[in-house]
């Protein structure tokens, strides 16, 4: 097209300011505000500019761009203020998802959200005192009360001695199990190995050296906490004798790290943690545990071994567990270091902790998830509520759901699977559960799965072997009937 025939279609476009005083879009500029509405038009006068400029419209075809103008002002506005971070419906099955969000809060985490960070708070105020408090205060008190226990079952030690600290006095604040909070389970151990290692050695086993969601390795976070990493043993095989006979002048720590997301079979050999924790002992040194998820219930009950729990590593006699608030927790995104009291301490003085705290919503729900595990109220916390479903709930759930969108394009079997738990737990724990299988004339399970993530709300599922499976354990039953509708329209 002529230069001179395209710079007439260029001047037929309004100029903004003509449709800003556009009655069409006076009501979308009362509604989401002048600035909004003017980055919109210039967003949608720049396509049609572009569109011109490439020859795709002739002067009819700018008249109708003209007339839709304020259309897709609205639409365009419609996108760019919706939030990016919303709900989805999680059917994988996989309780802990990472890419999903990991554990949903308790209700009454959010409820206690509300009433304390929408207001003022107590968060760092004595309110008896009309002084200065600590803000790890609120949680420590209930992380006292869930792993007290542990303290007398192992003796923890109290600083630089070689006696069981059950003769000491009871809860004062230098004894027994302390806990203070960072952002995560990564900053938790960041923090333990910077304040008990740097400049010095911690010895790991070979076969603990993980990496955790691509962005957590341990010999990477070690050294950024200024200690220096002495693997010891093999692969698959160390034994308490390679510890023992790599401790040196230099060594600060011992760290055990939990193996979270894989697995090591065959012929593998790991020192017991009461073994590790007997020759910390013996050598008058720490032994720190990264446990990851780090459960305070018991997941023998849901069917689960060999996931050690908080108070089993306490009371084998670790000296400090780091772990997650949103793995098996059930809580916020959260970092715990849990242990003696003199060593917490010592992590509490060090500034990086003054960097890697915790905000007053975090400290909220993880107030509110204990309390939680206080009156043993584990079907509150949505995680744990999930784990203890059994199969013939979720399969009653399955098969109503089944008969509601089974169709004549639709196939829909209920059939036996496993959910996972996910989020570093438990790497080879399942759980039995029912599934929904479908299938859709004309789609391939990608497809049928993609057109469920399409949808609103997004239906996250699996597919296996050609074929899309729904578990209904991580979906809660009251969006039973978004997922009922989203398949009634594929
Ligand atoms: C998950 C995990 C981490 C990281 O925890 P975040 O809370 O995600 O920072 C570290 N170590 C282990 C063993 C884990 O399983």
């Amino acid at each position: 097209m002529d230069a001179s025939l395209k710079s007439d279609l260029y001047r037929k476009l309004p100029s903004v300011d003509e449709l800003l005083h556009d009655s069409n879009l006076a009501a979308l500029i009362t509604r989401d505000g002048q600035v909004a509405v003017t980055e919109a038009i210039r967003a949608v006068l720049l396509r049609v500019r572009e569109e011109i400029s490439r020859d795709r419209l002739d002067s009819d075809g700018v008249d109708l761009a003209i007339s839709g103008v304020a259309g897709a002002v609205e639409r365009y506005l419609r996108r760019a203020l919706s939030y990016s971070l919303r709900p989805v419906i999680n059917a994988t099955g996989v309780i802990l998802h990472t890419n999903l969000g990991r554990a949903p809060i308790a209700d009454a985490a959010f409820d206690h959200i509300r009433e304390v960070a929408a207001g003022y708070s107590n968060l760092e105020f004595d309110v008896a005192g009309g002084e200065r408090g600590r803000r790890d205060v609120h949680v420590d008190r209930l992380f006292r009360q869930l792993l007290n226990d542990a303290r007398v079952a192992a003796g923890l030690r109290p600083a630089g001695t070689e006696q069981s600290a059950v003769s000491t006095p009871a809860d004062s604040s230098e004894t027994g199990v302390s806990t203070i909070v960072v952002n995560n389970n990564a900053a938790a151990v960041l923090l333990a190995l910077n304040t008990l290692a740097e400049g010095g050695e911690v010895i790991v086993s070979r076969g603990e050296l993980v990496e955790i969601g691509g962005s957590f390795r341990i010999p990477e976070v070690m050294r950024k906490s200024g200690a220096h990493l002495r693997e010891v043993g093999t692969t698959n095989r160390t034994r308490v004798s390679d510890y023992e006979e790599a401790i040196c002048d230099r060594t600060r720590l011992l760290l055990r790290v939990h193996r979270s997301n894989f697995q090591i079979t065959g012929f593998t050999e790991q020192p017991r943690i009461e073994e590790l924790a007997a020759l910390a002992r013996r050598r008058n040194l720490p032994l720190v545990e990264d446990l990851g998820s780090g459960s305070l219930y018991d997941l023998a009950a849901v069917g689960i071994s060999g996931e050690p729990g908080v108070l089993d590593s306490l009371r084998a006699g670790v000296d400090v567990v780091t772990y997650s608030g949103d793995k098996l927790l059930g809580g916020p995104q959260a970092g715990m270091l849990s242990g003696r009291s003199d060593l917490i301490a010592r992590m509490r003085s060090n500034s990086l902790f003054r960097a890697l705290r915790v905000d007053k919503l975090a400290y909220a729900a993880l107030e509110a998830t204990l309390l939680a595990y206080a009156k043993q109220d584990y079907g509150s916390i949505p995680a744990l509520r999930m784990m203890r479903l059994s199969k013939e709930e979720i399969g009653e759930r399955a098969e109503a759901l089944a008969d509601k969108i089974r169709s004549a394009r639709l196939t829909v079997e209920v059939i036996d699977g496993e959910s996972v738990i996910g989020g570093g737990a438990a790497p080879s724990a399942v759980l039995p559960t029912r599934l929904l299988a479908l299938a859709c004339v004309g789609h391939s399970a990608d497809e049928l799965a993609n057109k469920l993530r399409q949808a609103d709300p997004p239906v996250i599922a699996r597919v296996e072997e050609g074929r899309v499976l729904l578990d209904l354990r991580t979906v809660f039953p009251e969006e039973d009937a978004a997922v009922e509708q989203v398949c009634a329209s594929l």
